[in-house]
Formats: structure tokens, sequence, C-alpha cells
């Protein structure tokens, strides 16, 4: 299991990573907002242990933006104040469960391995950004509640943008994830497809998901 610790205070953070580490788990630690967010988006870590009091970007508004993104990896929240409102709060952005500080050691190894299993048998198969989702068990697209149609390759286009929301998806990659092609065929086979796949998913809905990033390829993502 791969966990990403996310505490601006050195010595916990250290503290929690060498904790994790003594029980197998491989740990990256980030002590500011921004890191950790560059990091889950390159990273498929099994659980996060996110501080939300972090300088510059917080712990919360990070969960916020994850979960926007599609990214749904059990998020383990810590908070020095131990509040109600920021318990709820939390669990509101999209947290899977929270322990407030001091805590012991103990309590929170065995709290992410709750957290690294319930992620293993959930492995939602539900992919989401925004509005528009996919079940990759019933294949069922949705947008705003509207059952959209897809073809098998649609379907398969549809899944990679959004297993890589936020990311952008250059045309090469599209057409060895979607057409297993190892080689260029030199048409415009991904842009008649992508132009099809967002008549579906686009064009009778705000705001627009699917971009052209100009000269690198497409983006599925929620902001503008
Ligand atoms: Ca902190």
């Amino acid at each position: 299991m791969r966990v990403l610790v996310v505490e601006d205070e050195k010595k916990t953070a250290s503290f929690i990573r060498k904790a994790l580490q003594a029980e197998g788990f491989a740990v990256d630690v980030c002590h500011r907002g921004h890191d950790a967010w560059a990091a889950a988006r390159v990273t498929p870590f099994d659980a996060l242990v996110l501080d939300i009091m972090l300088p510059g970007r917080d712990g919360l508004s990070l969960l916020r933006q994850l979960r926007q993104q599609g990214n749904a990896t059990p998020v383990l929240l810590l908070s020095a104040r131990g509040e109600v409102n920021e318990r709820i709060e939390g669990l509101d952005a999209g947290a899977d469960d929270y322990l407030p500080k001091p805590f012991v050691i103990a309590e929170l190894v065995a709290r992410v391995r709750a957290l690294g299993r319930r992620g293993g048998e959930a492995k939602t198969t539900v992919l989401r950004v925004a509005d528009l989702s996919l079940d990759t068990v019933t294949r069922q697209a949705e947008r705003a509640g509207r059952v959209i149609e897809l073809t098998v390759r649609e379907y398969r286009l549809l899944e990679f943008l959004l297993r890589s929301a936020g990311r952008i998806c250059g045309r090469m990659a599209i057409l060895e994830k979607v057409w297993d092609y190892d080689f260029d065929p030199g048409s415009n086979l991904v842009d008649v497809n992508i132009k099809r796949l967002r008549e579906k998913i686009d064009a009778d809905f705000e705001p627009k998901l699917l971009h052209t990033m100009r000269g690198l390829g497409y983006q599925l993502r929620e902001s503008p």
C-alpha cells in the first residue's frame, strides 16, 4: 500500500511516516498543499493522510479539488482543532475518516489500514467528473442524471479520459489505450471520435468538460 502523508509540521510528518513504514506501507510525504496536489495527480495512492491546517492551500480545499477531479483515493483527515463543524465539513468535502490531534499513532496506523482495505474492496466502479459519471460495471454513462448511449469505442474513450481526468491525453496515448494502436495511422480517427463524444456528453450541458489542448491533446476536467 502506498500512502501520501500531507502535513506541514515536519516532526509530526516524519513520526507518521516512520510509523507507517514500520507497518510495511510505502510512504510519500508532502509539507505543502500544492505539492500534495501535484503528487496525487501523477501517483495513484491507496490512501491519503491529510492535515487540514496547511500553509497556502489548506487540506479541505485540496480534498474538494481532488474529488471534483474524480480522484477517489480514501482520505483520513487530521485536525488540530477537532471541532464538530470541521469534522462535518471534512466529511462533506469527501473525507472517508477523521482523526483529531493529538492522536495515538497506533490508531492512525489502524485507520489508514482500514481505509486501504475499504479502497481495495470498493475500487469505485463509478468514474466521475462534475455531473458526468461512468459506471465501469454496468457500462452506463450519465450526465446530470440523463443516460448517455455510447458505442463501444466511445465508451473506451470516455473511460480513458475519465481515468486520466485533469491530465492532458495526447492523441498517441489515446490511440494506444482506446484503439490498441502502437503507431499513428495518420488519420483524424481520434479527433472524429472526440467530436462525437463531445456531442453526447457536452453539447447539451454546462459547463463543458472535454477540452481541446491545442497541439497537446484533450483533457477532461471541470474547471474552465
Ligand atoms: Ca498542520
